[in-house]
This record gives structure tokens, sequence and C-alpha cells, in this order.
């Protein structure tokens, strides 16, 4: 049995088609552009790439390729179930959902939460259903893992009306990845996912952290909107909310021109000047260039910080999660972040950090055991935490929360 995982953005759709059970992919692409005139698809199917031309691309038109590929390789009816990530389910969903009228409805209802990503999740999903009618269709959400935080840490300090009549809260992102890799470092660390409390950081182009005990989210470091927080890619993170008014009235912007430098210009970009992506800063770096490492140290500063304050959530930490692009690649950031988070008892361990293969998971800290005076009754042996590298798999964890709610059998999460 297969799963069809769509991802849909403003003008892309990346899909997958994964086997729930074993995380086989047997086809997965992008179609970029859709909608501009110059769109293309990219698939890989057993190791070998294809590119084609969409011309003026739509989602369905994507689909139908995908369509195409399904047919060629004689698996369409082997499909039974198409899963798709969904930004933003505001209050309304903790958990996935099958995709009926009523459910979309209220994903809509979302949109003002998330106008930049909720309105193409939709298109993408209008699309499917219409490429394929007779399968069931489920949404995950990126939210849903996080609506098990508290109160105390999904409140803002702001008017109570703002939080009842416009939903003004902390909701965070990531929900399906930090879910993800902590259950794989409860394996890794032979250890069950319910006795574990972790900071997890997936660090992409989007960056976040979450305190995760038990397996439940009780904190995470984005909110409203994916724009709080670390320093990302191209998004400042936490800013002070008096920096609108000022800029509006110093260099005359308007709201959104600040919001869009904010979402689009900043970060690793703004600060360095030169580019948001980390590898070509960590080169730049090397070679002198100031913007660059000042880039790096923020960076790394800032998602110390993060996880210092994430260890509060938790009350005790017994590890630190590494993942997403820079997580699981850049044993530089992970060795500068490490070397910072020494006040927490995680202690780098610098060759198993410059030696753990690309795409593997492991620990990169030395693992000390702390003094039998330390030892707390009740509470097993007193371990310093780890620090763990696993690599994400947000398109696996997908088909298997759709594979449970279409009632498959036998995929443990
Ligand atoms: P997205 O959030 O778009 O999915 P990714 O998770 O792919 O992004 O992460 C992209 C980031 O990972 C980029 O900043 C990229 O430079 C960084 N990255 C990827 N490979 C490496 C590497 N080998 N060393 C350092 N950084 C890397």
């Amino acid at each position: 049995m297969w799963t069809l995982v769509l991802n849909s953005g403003s003008s892309s759709l990346k899909f997958a088609l994964l086997n729930p059970a074993s995380g086989e992919v047997r086809l997965s692409g992008l179609a970029e552009r859709l909608g501009g005139g110059e769109a293309t698809i990219r698939l890989e199917r057993g190791g070998e790439k294809v590119s084609r031309s969409l011309g003026g691309g739509s989602y369905a038109e994507a689909l139908n390729e995908v369509l195409r590929e399904l047919d060629a390789l004689g698996i369409r009816q082997e499909v039974r179930a198409v899963g798709h990530r969904i930004v933003h389910g505001g209050e309304r969903f903790s958990a996935p959902v099958l995709l009926t009228p009523e459910v979309l409805d209220a994903v809509r209802a979302c949109v003002p939460l998330a106008p930049l990503h909720n309105p193409a999740n939709i298109v993408g999903i209008e699309a499917a259903q219409g490429a394929f009618p007779e399968l069931p269709h489920v949404g995950v959400f990126d939210t849903a893992f996080h609506q098990t935080m508290p109160e105390v840490a999904y409140r803002y300090a702001v008017p109570q009306t703002w939080y009842r009549q416009h939903g003004v809260r902390r909701y965070g992102f990531h929900g399906t990845s930090h879910a993800y890799v902590a259950g794989k470092a409860a394996e890794l660390l032979g250890r069950p996912l319910p006795e574990l409390n972790l900071v997890t950081a997936h660090l992409g182009n989007g960056a976040s952290v979450c305190a995760v005990a038990g397996g439940r989210s009780v904190d995470t470091s984005m909110g409203l909107t994916p724009l709080e927080g670390l320093v990302m890619g191209t998004r400042s993170g936490d800013v002070d909310p008096g920096l609108h008014d000022y800029l509006a009235r110093q260099a005359g912007l308007s709201l959104s021109e600040i919001t869009a430098a904010l979402n689009k210009e900043s970060g690793l970009l703004g600060l360095s000047g030169l580019t948001n992506d980390l590898r070509e800063l960590e080169e730049a770096a090397t070679k002198g260039h100031a913007g660059a490492r000042l880039a790096l140290d923020v960076f790394v500063y800032r998602l110390a910080k993060q996880v210092a304050g994430m260890a509060v959530a938790l009350g005790r930490l017994d590890g630190v999660v590494f993942t997403g692009g820079i997580g699981e690649n850049s044993r530089t950031v992970r060795a500068m972040t490490l070397r910072r988070l020494g006040v927490l008892g995680l202690e780098l361990d610098e060759h198993a950090n410059d030696h753990l293969p690309r795409g593997e998971a492991g620990v990169i800290s030395k693992s000390v055991q702390k003094k039998s005076g330390q030892k707390k009754s009740g509470q097993g042996e007193a371990r310093d935490p780890l620090a763990l590298v696993i690599p994400t798999n947000e398109e696996l964890m997908i088909a298997r929360e759709t594979a449970v709610i279409v009632g498959g059998r036998g995929y443990a999460l």
C-alpha cells in the first residue's frame, strides 16, 4: 500500500509516493513556478531523475504528470490515500484529519492566521481532490503537535480580547518534524519516549526549537506566525515589537513593507548582506567575510539561548536534537552551539561531530555520568543530557499519520 504525500506552496508542489510501513519511496519530485508561465517538474524514481517543462503549468497539470508516472510505474491502483501538509490549523486541529468539505471550510477559516501558506495548501488540496477523487485525503497540520502547549507557554502578555476575538496566541510550526525526530531520538537512545525530555532544533531555511516532554510539545520558539523565535535564512526571528512604529516614523515604511523585509530580507541574509544559505556563509566566514561571521555568530547565540530557555519548560533535560538542512549537515553550527551550552551539562564530542556520516543519526556529545551524590531518588541515574543529530523525514511522518487516519494497520508512530 502506498501513500502520496503533497506539500503545496505558493507556486510549487512537492510530492512523494511512500510506503508508510517501510518508508520506501517509489517516486518523488517538485513542480515549480506553477501558474507563472514557465513551470517545470522534476521527478525522481528508482534513482533516475527527469525534468520536464509544464508549459503554463497549473497544480492540476502537475498532478496529471504525477498520475501519468503512477500509471507508468503500474502502481496507481495501489495508492490508498493522499496526505497533505497544511501549515496552520489554528486551535481547531490538534491531530491529522480526513479532509471533508466541512474540514476544508475550517482550514479556510484559518487563512487569516497564515495568509502566505494556507491559501496555497487549499489550492493544492482542491487540485489533488480533482485528480484523485476516489481516494481519501488527509490533512496533517504543522501546528497540531503544539496544541499540547500549556497556556503559560502559548499566551502573549497582550490584551485578553486580542486572544479571545482574534486568536492572538502562540501556535508553533514544524510540528511534524519535531514529533518525528523526538520519536527517532528515543529509538536511538533506546529509551521510551514517554520518559524523555528533549529539546528538538529544526534548522532549515525556517528554524524553530521545541521542548518535547514525554513526546508532547510543551513550548516552541515560533508563535502566532513562523516569524517569531530563532534567526532564520531570511526571517528575523524575535525583534522588539516597537520596531514597526519606529521604522514607520523614521524610514517612512508601511506595515506591509516592514513585514515583508522581516520575512524575506532579514535573518542570515540581512545580517551577512550576502546570502541566506548557511553553507555559503560558512565558506565566506572562513575566508574572513565579516558579515558572514556575524551572521553565524548571531544565529548560534540566539539558538543556544532558545535551547536553554526550552530547558526551563522541561525541568530536566535528557537530550538536544539537531535536524533540518543545517542541523543535519553543519558540524560548525552544531559545535558552536554546544560550546555555548556547557551550562546545561552538554559537552561536545568533536570527533563524533566531525565524523558523523551524512544522512545518519548519531550522538555528538560526551556522556558524563553524574556523580552518585547528584542522583535524585526515584528518578533513576541522573545523567547529563546528550546532543544528537537525527535526519528528519516529514514526508514519512505525514504518510504514517495519513495511513493511521484512513485505517491502515500496523504503522507504528
Ligand atoms: P528548508 O527549510 O527549505 O527545507 P533545508 O532543511 O533544506 O531547508 O535547509 C537548508 C539549509 O541547510 C541551507 O541554509 C543550507 O545551506 C543548509 N545546508 C545544507 N547542506 C549543508 C551543509 N553541508 N553544510 C552546511 N549547511 C548546509
